[in-house]
């Protein structure tokens, strides 16, 4: 009876032995299945808040397109009797379209209709935007019915080389006589501390250029090629 009764616990403890190896090892198996994922999870590398967002990557130049005179100052008159007022509009219209279709550019205009707008409004417009450059387009005029052709204008030293380029592409455009780059103290180039140019299109006086610079065709070149001149001086600037 005695002896029977030591075996029987002897059994038991054999038993218990066992089932705490194999609770042991279903541990370790257990540890050993998940151990490698939680591992893996501790080396992804943590999320880089310092990366620039995609839209500060590639810089967008504010360029401000004026359209000149306007509302009550007509401008000059053309031989036809149409105003500059009429024509700086349509071509201005036709540059902000092209310029918003470019991914480098964000357009603006000081006036969309035929309102009168203050030169200091024009130059505070392109202040206050912080604008890259300052564009004011114009139909010029002379007594002399016999001039023509197509002059670009600058004043702060600063804009001669954008001066350069988008009459480049101007002259290109309006097939015009090219009556050069010059410096002149216009009040919408002297009172702009951005990029600032004044494009005299060509001689509303002068029957020819009037005549071309009414035609639709004629004002798509040429607001094509303003907008090749601004796009040549911007991408190869480095900022
Ligand atoms: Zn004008």
């Amino acid at each position: 009876m005695k002896r029977k009764h030591r075996k029987r616990r002897q059994r038991s403890q054999v038993i218990w032995v066992v089932m705490v190896v194999v609770l042991i090892a279903m541990v370790w198996s257990i540890y050993e299945l998940f151990s490698p994922s939680v591992s893996a999870e501790l080396t992804v590398p943590p999320i880089q808040k310092t990366a620039k967002p995609q839209e500060e990557l590639s810089k967008r130049y504010k360029i401000v397109i004026d359209p000149g005179h306007g509302g009550k100052d007509p401008g000059a008159e053309g031989v036809s009797g149409n105003h500059e007022r009429a024509y700086t509009l349509a071509l201005s219209q036709k540059v902000f379209d092209l310029l918003q279709q470019e991914p480098m550019f964000e357009a603006y205009m000081t006036r969309t209709d035929d309102t009168f707008v203050h030169l200091e409004d024009r130059n505070q417009f392109a202040h206050d935007l912080d604008a890259d450059a300052l564009v004011s387009i114009h139909g010029n005029t002379y007594q002399d019915p016999g001039v023509s052709g197509t002059e670009t204008y600058y004043y702060a030293d600063d804009s001669i080389p954008f001066a350069r380029e988008v009459h480049e592409r101007l002259v290109e455009a309006t097939g015009f006589r090219d009556r050069g780059v010059r410096k002149e103290g216009w009040k919408v180039l002297t009172g702009s501390n951005n990029l600032a140019i004044l494009l005299e299109v060509g001689f509303l006086t002068n029957p020819g250029d009037e005549m071309e610079m009414l035609s639709e065709s004629h004002q798509d070149r040429t607001a094509q090629g303003i907008v090749n001149g601004i796009k040549d001086y911007f991408a190869n600037r480095e900022d």
